[in-house]
């Protein structure tokens, strides 16, 4: 997959060239173009941003160089503005994001970026949250590595998406390594017997009664999915309804 990105500080993707979105783009399952919209600025003082028509505070990202920079570097695919007025970006988006070849990103600073460049590149706006930050940077950055986990090959053989909190459905159970025991504190026994399905059983319940303390909006929407359970599972859940 190829993620473009518009930016106005490309220095600050160094986080995404590491750990395992590094090892993706090394192993050529993910290709990541980024792109100085300033480098493509017609203004004399390099500037890429003025005043916004009609009044009011801040400065408004001008449509010159986003659209220069896009049509020079060949960009296509969906767009996606990072913006707290987007779609907030969830599984599903992810999922669909990631089923792509390729996609452009647009990170804004100051007020925003002029209309007239998300009208012609009809892009989806993606919020990460409702909070507003300084610049898309970190949103997009976000964005990236949650798509990236969906990517086949981008995780290691063992791990699956769908085991982890929130896409199993239901919080993840505490994990331990070692040593068994520090400063007083022990591993529970349970992980230590060998017993895989009582393993399985009791960090089932961990994530049960993670789930219904803190996500009480999950916990329900579990119970509503109607999972298939084996009778010790349902014996547990009787307990948490
Ligand atoms: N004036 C804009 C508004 O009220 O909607 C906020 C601009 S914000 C200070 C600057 C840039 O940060 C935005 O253009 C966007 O790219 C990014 N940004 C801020 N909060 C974000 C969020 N929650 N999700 C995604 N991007 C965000």
């Amino acid at each position: 997959m190829k993620i473009n990105i518009l930016t106005i500080f490309p220095e600050m993707f160094a986080p995404v060239k590491m750990s395992m979105l590094g090892r993706a783009a090394e192993n050529g399952i993910l290709e990541l173009d980024i792109t100085d919209i300033r480098d493509y600025t017609t203004d004399r003082h390099n500037r890429v941003d003025d005043t916004p028509y009609g009044g009011g505070a801040g400065m408004v990202m001008q449509v010159q160089p986003v659209m220069d920079a896009y049509a020079a570097k060949g960009y296509g695919g969906r767009v996606i503005y990072m913006s707290p007025r987007g779609r907030i970006l969830s599984e599903e988006l992810a999922r669909s994001l990631a089923e792509e070849n390729e996609i452009t990103i647009l990170c804004g600073h100051y007020e925003g970026i002029d209309q007239r460049v998300l009208d012609r590149l009809g892009a989806e706006e993606v919020s990460i949250g409702d909070y507003v930050l300084t610049g898309g940077e970190l949103p997009a950055m976000v964005l990236i590595d949650t798509v990236a986990r969906f990517i086949d090959g981008v995780l290691s053989g063992e791990e699956s998406v769908s085991n982890e909190s929130i896409y199993s459905g239901l919080l993840e159970y505490p994990q331990y390594s070692k040593p068994r025991e520090y400063d007083g504190d022990e591993v529970p026994e349970i992980l230590l017997s060998g017993n895989h399905g009582e393993i399985d059983l009791w960090r089932w319940e961990q994530s049960l009664k993670l789930t219904k303390e803190r996500r009480p909006d999950l916990f329900e929407k579990y119970l509503a999915g109607e999972p298939e359970l084996s009778k010790k599972e349902k014996a547990i859940l009787d307990k948490y309804r």
